[in-house]
């Protein structure tokens, strides 16, 4: 698959439920990602789909939340999360990503460039989200995309766009840096954005940890669709991971999930909220 081309990538098996891109031979095996117990097959069974028929009955929706512009398919489609286009000195980072990719995106994400020269990264936090990471990479102009080593095995293209980090930390650019919260994944991630777009920082989580709905509190689960919750050691070893990082606003997977100001403390407290649920 290392030369597959986007009008090729367009028509390969991409699944309903979870909205990831797989080489033609997963559509007899069935979706990984959603045979998994953190996630589920589709009440109806495995269905498939491709980008390019998500993308005739979807568009994607620029929208700002608090400072950042996201990237969102509407109407919504498998899992549902957001992507993130985050500027910086050398290009802009696109944090997460989507199912599909339309040209109209394309032009637009070229349009807002400026002087950066486009996207210089794209960085996932998790397999939930891998979704057409390749289809991104190669209509971007072959940008690099960065997912932590633990979650290799996830990963069904062989591609030279890929590239692993590992270890706790893992400076992307002057200002962000990628950071290892296990849990949800082995290799779960978050994206550190140092000192913007606010003074204090943000943390985008992915799936690591998920913000209330009363956006005042968070929680941390194994799986969120079927409900299973952390256990006391990741609980305490993603803790640990999360100690030494600091941020004032925190940016969730989905749309108006956001946590802005003293999100640090929030989470601290989220935190000291599960403890106390594990004692009963
Ligand atoms: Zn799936
Ligand atoms: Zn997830």
């Amino acid at each position: 698959m290392t030369h597959i081309n986007r009008p090729q990538l367009s028509k390969v098996p991409v699944c309903v439920t979870c909205g990831t891109q797989y080489p033609e031979a997963e559509r007899m095996e069935g979706c990984p990602i959603c045979q998994d117990e953190r996630q589920y097959v589709g009440w109806g069974g495995q269905r498939w789909t491709s980008s390019a028929e998500v993308a005739a009955g979807h568009e994607i929706r620029f929208e700002d939340a608090v400072g950042v512009m996201t990237l969102q398919l509407s109407p919504r489609f498998a899992i549902g999360q957001r992507a993130f286009l985050i500027p910086q000195a050398g290009g802009m980072v696109m944090w997460e990503c989507l199912p599909t990719v339309t040209d109209a995106a394309v032009g637009r994400i070229a349009g807002m460039a400026g002087d950066g020269g486009g996207v210089q990264a794209i960085a996932i936090s998790h397999p939930h989200f891998y979704s057409a990471m390749l289809e991104w990479s190669v209509a971007l102009g072959g940008v690099p995309i960065y997912l932590h080593e633990a979650d290799e095995d996830w990963v069904s293209f062989d591609s030279p766009y890929l590239r692993f980090w590992d270890g706790d930390r893992f400076p992307l650019t002057d200002a962000i840096d990628l950071v290892h919260l296990p849990g949800h994944f082995e290799g779960s991630s978050g994206l550190l954005w140092k000192n913007g777009p606010r003074p204090g920082g943000s943390l985008f989580p992915g799936d690591a940890i998920q913000i209330g709905m009363d956006r005042r509190i968070a929680s941390f689960m194994y799986s969120y669709p079927n409900a299973i919750p952390l256990g006391r050691r990741s609980l305490a070893r993603l803790k640990a991971k999360v100690d030494p990082l600091a941020f004032a606003d925190l940016y969730g997977s989905f749309e108006g999930k956001e946590m802005i100001g003293d999100a640090k403390e929030r989470v601290e407290a989220s935190f000291a909220r599960y403890e106390a649920a594990l004692e009963g």
